[in-house]
């Protein structure tokens, strides 16, 4: 094993015992098990395991992990990505956004969610068949993105739901962001002709406050805005006017 990565064979060794330095004791030198990793200047990703032997000494024993190095990437890749729009899926959305609640309480900085949900996505489905549902909701991710600076998270939260997380934005800020992605999902139709359905969105909007109690809690109030821009007549955005408990 450590013949086929002699180049990095040296790299590795940093840390291990070495024979000048077995060979200067007088006593056998006892030694712990270790394992770790490391990425050598070739890019290549070894594992090096280290055996204590029972007359002293050690016996490394290098091998090449960039496979499983790959493999796990993939898998992560996978289950952390919505397939159908490339963006952050459900549960990888809710882990993110939970880090960024707790930055900023720590931090006493605002953050705000928005709730975006397609308005009669059903209809479009219904007239233009589920591929060019499916091929709009890929644009509608592609728009809010664009709209999006590149601090925000963008998830996509259920069937034709979207919530974006706007790290440090208070309210007004957050209206604005709301603003901007609105118009952008509304200019879809007219990249893709004239003929297509017009798409639009309503949002829910709500921004933290130091007393906010928890990231359910700020995500139940965009819900409860977003409820009000369907009630008010779709395609626009809601901020959150209710009180916390
Ligand atoms: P509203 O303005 O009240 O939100 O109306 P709506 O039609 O958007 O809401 P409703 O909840 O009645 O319908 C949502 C539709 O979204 C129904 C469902 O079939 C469709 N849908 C959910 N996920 C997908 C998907 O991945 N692809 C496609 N093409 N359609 C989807
Ligand atoms: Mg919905
Ligand atoms: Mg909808």
């Amino acid at each position: 094993m450590a013949e086929n990565i002699s180049d990095s064979t040296k790299e590795a060794r940093a840390g291990m015992a070495t024979p000048e330095i077995m060979a200067r004791t007088s006593a056998p030198v006892q030694y712990d098990p270790i394992r770790y990793e490391q990425q050598l200047s070739s890019g290549k990703w070894i594992e090096c395991r280290g055996h204590p032997l029972p007359g002293g000494g050690s016996l490394a024993i290098y091998r090449d992990i960039g496979e499983s190095k790959q493999l796990f990437a993939q898998l992560e890749e996978l289950a952390t990505t919505d397939a159908l729009t490339a963006v952050p899926n459900r549960r990888s959305f809710l882990e993110r956004a939970a880090g960024e609640f707790a930055r900023a309480k720590r931090t006493r900085r605002n953050m705000s969610i928005l709730m975006i949900d397609v308005d009669h996505f059903k209809a479009i489905n219904d007239r233009h068949g589920h591929a060019a549902g499916d091929e709009t909701l890929r644009q509608i991710a592609q728009a809010c993105n664009g709209a999006l600076r590149g601090s925000d998270i963008l998830g996509r939260i259920g069937g034709e739901e979207f919530a974006a997380l706007l790290p440090e934005a208070d309210g007004a800020t957050a209206g604005l962001v709301a603003s901007r992605l609105r118009r952008a999902v509304i200019d879809i139709a007219n990249k893709t002709g004239a003929t297509s359905t017009p798409v639009s969105v309503s949002i829910g909007i709500a921004t933290t406050h130091l007393c906010t109690q928890s990231l359910e809690t700020i995500m139940a109030n965009a819900d409860a805005a977003l409820y009000q821009a369907k009630q008010d007549g779709r395609n626009r955005a809601v901020a959150f006017a209710g009180s916390e408990p």
